[in-house]
């Protein structure tokens, strides 16, 4: 089943998400500290006649970390290469795609945390003296070669910085995290989403969309689809506010974009757990979902609102989920 605020990719975004794609720094909404840090370091690297340094970026899916690294190989005027970490089986695969790339182009690799261990060590010397090491032949007769590659980008991306290895990690020379967007942000985004749409969207309704979200420019860009959906179906040339609450209501995101996934984490905590300490895999178990998927996709919105905090002891939820769902914060 796929969560309407769900911010992995579904197949349902892809047909959209290439023409939505912002093409250069000015366009690219919100992350202002990333964008001013990116802008320094791309007009350095030009002035230096030199490839950027190696970037990770990291933060929650459909923040815009395939966007921004498409968008830093055309600031800098180069190729953009994309991959990623499950894609690269063997060390074979990776070596292809280095020797493949031109002088200074940008490599992308999604899902770096999911490159296999030998992939990755192809991978050290390539980012450091920009050379692969090849071994030619089998048994006594083996030997290692070195060929040059072009100078190039690695872009890693990543849900969190702590999934790489240390080696891995310390080769990069810039390390950006995306956060949520704000509501303004996402407004910004719903309106210029609307413009490529040629769709006018009222102030109060791209609010609306806005707030229910979840800061992920993915999810803001999949509500107003359906809500577009909606307003063409009542033959309406503009999207208003009503028929913007009438859509979401329907598809079950609540005023702080919360879905029924997260209503059945919240008060799976709040009635069995009579609000937490709860483990997360106990948790997990009991909603029958996969830890690694709560923690990684939905458990960081949930804190950065202050629903859920983490404590030594598992999860506790706040009384702001207790207000949220109209229930008495129980006596401590
Ligand atoms: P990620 O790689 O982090 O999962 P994407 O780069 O695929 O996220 O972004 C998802 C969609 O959201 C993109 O299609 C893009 O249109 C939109 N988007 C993301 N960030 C921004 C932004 N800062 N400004 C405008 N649109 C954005």
């Amino acid at each position: 089943e796929e969560r309407m605020v769900s911010n992995e990719l579904q197949e349902d975004d892809s047909s959209i998400e290439f023409s939505l794609r912002p093409a250069n720094l000015n366009q690219y909404i919100g992350q202002t500290k990333t964008k001013e840090n990116l802008r320094i370091f791309i007009e350095a690297a030009k002035m230096r006649n030199e490839p950027l340094d190696h970037v990770l970026l990291y933060g929650p899916p459909g923040l815009g970390k395939t966007t921004l690294a498409s968008i830093i190989a055309n600031e800098m005027g180069v190729q953009f290469r994309a991959t990623s970490g499950p894609a690269i089986e063997r060390a074979g695969d990776l070596a292809a795609i280095l020797s493949s790339l031109e002088a200074g182009d940008v490599l992308f690799i999604d899902e770096i945390h999911r490159l296999p261990r030998s992939v990755e060590e192809v991978l050290y010397p390539a980012m450091e003296d920009f050379c692969l090491d090849i071994v030619i032949g089998s048994g006594p007769s083996a030997r290692s070669v070195r060929l040059d590659l072009p100078p190039f980008t690695l872009i890693g991306a990543t849900t969190r910085a702590g999934l790489l290895s240390a080696p891995l990690r310390d080769r990069f020379g810039v390390l950006s995290r995306l956060d949520f967007y704000d509501t303004k942000d996402l407004c910004s985004i719903v309106q210029r989403t609307g413009d490529i749409f040629h769709i006018g969207i009222d102030g109060d309704a791209a609010i609306e969309i806005a707030r229910r979200s979840r800061g992920t420019p993915r999810i803001a860009n999949r509500l107003l689809k359906r809500v577009r959906d909606m307003a063409q179906v009542k033959g309406m040339d503009r999207i208003l506010f009503d028929t913007t609450q009438e859509a979401l209501e329907m598809l079950q995101v609540d005023p702080a974009g919360l879905d029924h996934i997260d209503h059945k984490f919240l008060l799976g905590i709040i009635d069995g757990f009579r609000g937490g300490p709860v483990g997360l895999d106990t948790i997990a178990a009991t909603i029958g979902e996969e830890s690694q998927t709560i923690e990684d996709v939905y458990e960081p919105f949930l804190l950065q609102q202050g629903f859920i905090q983490r404590t030594p002891r598992g999860r506790v939820v706040t009384p702001k989920a207790y207000q949220h769902f109209h229930r008495e914060v129980p006596e401590a």
